[in-house]
């Protein structure tokens, strides 16, 4: 762990394994913290917090614009990193390690844009200015399902803002972490700015964050049913909350689309990270103009999709992250055939040979799925495409919006028109008009109902870590 500027054993002297999920082999552990430790981390970074916060915007900019480079100059060993610790295949380690990245440069451009106002007075001796000043000492719980970019994305803008920040890493992924801290204190951020808290077992450590009267911000990534007892605990406690969370992404073909383009769009997208991404879509309601060429195209492209270990060449999908998360995928699968889908490729555990000490799931398409599925209704987190047929077009966009959860959605449409009322009537976060990639670093990420509370990334991002305040003048 990193406490105050030291690398530190836990109080309790306990260390935990991390292995590799498509192998099961150990590679290595980490320090197994607790409610003390999490303590300290708080601790050290609320005394630091007076002279971080009195930094100036381009003293914080240099150094985020040094954590970014040397995050570059180490990406290959990041990426290979990710890819044993987290699974996903190499490339798009890499990928995530770049987009991790760009969330540094970002906020050291950004770190100097804080701005307040000059308001004016119905008072001739009045003057009101509006300061942003930061908010204080964060806490940040992140999952392992990006253990990259998921740190930085807070990292940034937290500390762009001024803010001293305290991590705690999802348990299967604190290599990942330990190496992004590392980047941090060897671009020279002063001791108890950046503090990372590793644990097996996060209730503690959850607790002294939302807790703790040091701490005046909560930060979660992670399942809807966690954060929002995280948030919860921290609401109570009048903590400043951003939750990011589930979601259940629809996928629209409308008619005028190209089916073959939509269909081509929708196996990159779902079975990026083995569909272990809160934006992955979770319905994909084809009408049933292209409904054949979709499937065919759909069919096509995943029968050719290789699963296994990620460090090996042409694997297009990864492990899943554990035996939970296989029999959750599989769950669903079993309960949408049992009611009448078709699977034409995948519906099953992968278990043989090089398989067999992993976490695999077939990468799956499921036909014919209807609301009485649980996965209609269930984030899946795994590589499971489950096709819906319609014929309303005038329905479609309501029928999408039939969830609690808010986060991504996608359309595909040459039509102009349908294009923006379905970019205007989805309830979610986040929308991809013929587009399967709508996420930046410069772009505000985040959901609405179940999926969560703020944003991050973009302008928006660094709002989230600053306090407001008003002075009135008279002179
Ligand atoms: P997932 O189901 O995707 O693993 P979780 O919400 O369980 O998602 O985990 C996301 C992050 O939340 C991880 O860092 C995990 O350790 C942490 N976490 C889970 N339960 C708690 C808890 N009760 N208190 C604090 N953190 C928690």
């Amino acid at each position: 762990m990193y406490i105050n500027g030291e690398w530190l054993e836990a109080l309790g002297g306990e260390r935990f394994e991390v292995t590799n999920p498509a192998t099961g082999a150990v590679i290595g552990d980490a320090p197994n913290g607790g409610a003390s430790d999490a303590q300290a981390a708080v601790e050290a970074a609320a005394a630091a917090f007076g002279s971080w916060s009195s930094t100036t915007a381009y003293e914080r900019s240099d150094l985020l614009y040094k954590a970014w480079q040397l995050m570059t100059e180490r990406s290959e060993d990041l990426a290979q990193l990710m890819t044993s610790e987290q699974g996903k295949p190499l490339k798009a380690s890499r990928a995530e390690v770049k987009y991790g990245a760009d969330f540094l440069r970002w906020y050291a451009e950004e770190a100097k844009r804080i701005a307040g106002e000059v308001l004016a007075s119905g008072r001739a001796d009045q003057r009101f200015i509006v300061l942003k000043q930061p908010v204080g000492v964060v806490a940040a719980v992140t999952p392992w399902n990006y253990p990259i970019s998921m740190l930085t994305r807070k990292m940034g803008p937290a500390l762009a803002a001024g803010c001293t920040i305290v991590l705690k890493p999802a348990e299967a992924t604190p290599l990942c972490a330990m190496a992004v801290t590392q980047i941090f204190a060897d671009a020279g951020f002063p001791p108890g700015t950046v503090n990372l808290v590793t644990a097996r077992d996060p209730k503690p450590i959850g607790q002294v964050f939302t807790s703790h009267p040091v701490v005046a911000k909560l930060t979660f990534t992670g399942s809807t049913a966690v954060g929002r007892q995280l948030a919860g605990a921290a609401a109570t406690n009048l903590k400043r909350v951003s939750v990011e969370l589930g979601g259940h992404a629809p996928f629209i073909v409308f008619p005028d689309a190209d089916p073959v383009r939509a269909a081509k769009g929708a196996a990159a997208l779902k079975f990026l990270n083995s569909g272990q991404a809160c934006i992955s879509p979770n319905r994909l309601y084809v009408h049933s103009s292209g409904a054949d060429a979709f499937t065919e195209t759909m069919v096509e492209r995943v029968s050719r999709v290789r699963a296994g270990n990620g460090a090996e060449d042409g694997v297009g999908v990864g492990p899943l992250v554990n035996e939970a998360a296989v029999a959750k995928v599989e769950r669903q699968v079993e309960d949408a055939v049992a009611k009448g889908a078709g699977a034409p490729v995948g519906g099953h555990r992968l278990t043989d040979g090089a398989f067999a000490d992993g976490h695999f799931f077939a990468p799956t398409v499921l036909t014919g799925v209807a609301e009485d599925m649980t996965i209609y209704r269930e984030e899946t987190f795994g590589p499971v495409a489950p096709i819906i047929g319609y014929d309303d077009v005038d329905a479609v966009v309501e029928m999408a919006n039939d969830t609690n959860y808010g986060l991504a959605a996608y359309v595909y449409t040459q039509n102009l028109s349908t294009a923006f009322r379905a970019f205007e009537g989805l309830r979610f976060g986040i929308i991809g008009i013929n587009d399967v990639n709508p996420t930046s670093a410069a772009a505000p990420f985040g959901g609405m109902g179940d999926s969560g509370l703020g944003r991050e990334g973009g302008h928006e991002g660094i709002a989230e870590y600053l306090e407001t305040k008003l002075g009135g003048f008279a002179i």
